[in-house]
């Protein structure tokens, strides 16, 4: 069920915007210079610093970043790349665009990210990369999976569209594989309305990534590659730096949010709520809970529909899409997570009547 924006009385998501990034947006356009420039490069910067890699290159969206990543690591036709079915599309899409077969691994139940057992049954001669995904915030289990990578010699690629900020094992996300990539669109937890990073300690990869963001220009009109225009505009990078210099505070305040609704849904029976191993910082772009059917999660979708309250399966499975209809793929664990999780509502500045509101609201559905 949709809901009108008239009807919504909790949103999913509001992106923290507000002045700084207002006169940011006015101060580029007032200089005239609105293509790729000096914005972008100090964003880039920033970028690189927060998460701890030597390189970080601007996109015009986080699809663009990792469909460059894919050619540059010259993933190509014929190859295999072990994706989750649990994602956004686009995980599974780029693989597709640069003509190489993605090959999906099923999850793990309780982290909702792609399980390392998994991968390795799905493991071929053709395999050339993994890409896992910090699904909602959540790092994927990356010891095991660089350990497969390791002795496979594959390349790790991190879809981190959802997780800036996350660390595993006190490290942030984005820095452990091959490459990385971030997406800053409205629902991610810091936004530039579209946009991208693609994020590595590889000089050559970053090169490549240039190249190919640019229509593959070493100078100009000089052209050593067939690349595309994936630049990011400069009004993009303006908002990126003030949201950037938000993003700890926007956290701190995220994780307070969860604690509390946390509290007020604690010992519920039959009904999941989201799982931080210790070892692992979560940034909760996602507050996905899990009930006991789907009977149970639809129930509550349309009841909280009702209440004027939005929420969202993140996600249908990838591979159940009507481009896969011919596929006979079977993947019971994501299966059965998407027939029965839900997304809440959940941003840095939910008040506490809000917060009560939605659990309050859960509580009587559930009764
Ligand atoms: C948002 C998202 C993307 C795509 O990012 P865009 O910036 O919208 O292109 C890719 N993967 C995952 C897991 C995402 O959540």
């Amino acid at each position: 069920m949709f809901l009108n924006k008239r009807e919504i009385r909790i949103p999913l998501v509001k992106p923290n915007l507000s002045y700084e990034e207002a006169d940011a947006v006015r101060d580029v356009v007032l200089s005239t210079w609105l293509n790729e420039g000096n914005l972008v490069k100090e964003f880039e910067t920033r970028v690189a610093e927060y998460i701890g890699v030597k390189y970080a290159i601007a996109f015009f969206n986080g699809t663009a970043a990792l469909h460059a990543i894919l050619l540059s690591l010259g993933i190509k036709s014929g190859d295999e790349v072990i994706v989750p079915s649990f994602t956004f599309f686009s995980t599974v899409s780029t693989v597709v665009h640069v003509r190489a077969t993605p090959v999906f691994a099923d999850i793990d139940s309780k982290t909702f990210n792609i399980s390392p057992r998994d991968i390795e049954k799905k493991l071929t001669s053709k395999t050339k990369a993994i890409i896992p995904v910090h699904y909602g915030g959540l790092p994927a289990d990356m010891d095991a999976i660089l350990a497969i990578a390791h002795t496979r010699n594959l390349f790790v690629v991190e879809d981190a569209a959802e997780a800036i900020g996350s660390q595993y094992k006190g490290k942030k996300v984005g820095s452990f594989g091959k490459a990385g990539m971030f997406s800053f669109t409205p629902t991610k937890n810091i936004t530039t309305g579209e946009g991208g990073v693609a994020t590595t300690n590889d000089s050559k990869l970053a090169r490549m990534l240039r190249l190919y963001k640019d229509h593959g220009q070493e100078g100009i009109y000089y052209h050593v590659l067939f690349g595309y225009n994936y630049r990011m505009t400069e009004m993009q990078a303006a908002i990126g730096i003030e949201q950037l210099k938000k993003l700890e505070r926007l956290l701190t305040q995220k994780r307070e949010v969860v604690r509390e609704i946390n509290t007020n849904l604690q010992g519920i029976k039959n009904l999941s709520l989201p799982y931080e191993p210790s070892d692992m910082y979560h940034t909760y772009m996602l507050y996905t809970i899990c009930f006991k059917d789907h009977k149970t999660r639809e129930l509550l979708r349309i009841g909280l529909a009702e209440k004027g309250i939005q929420t969202r399966v993140y996600f249908p499975p990838v591979h159940k899409q009507p481009v896969f209809k011919n596929s006979k793929i079977s993947l019971p664990i994501t299966e059965d997570i998407s027939q029965r999780c839900l997304s809440l509502p959940c941003y840095a500045s939910m008040t506490d009547e809000e917060i009560t509101y939605l659990t309050d609201s859960i509580r009587s559905l559930l009764k």
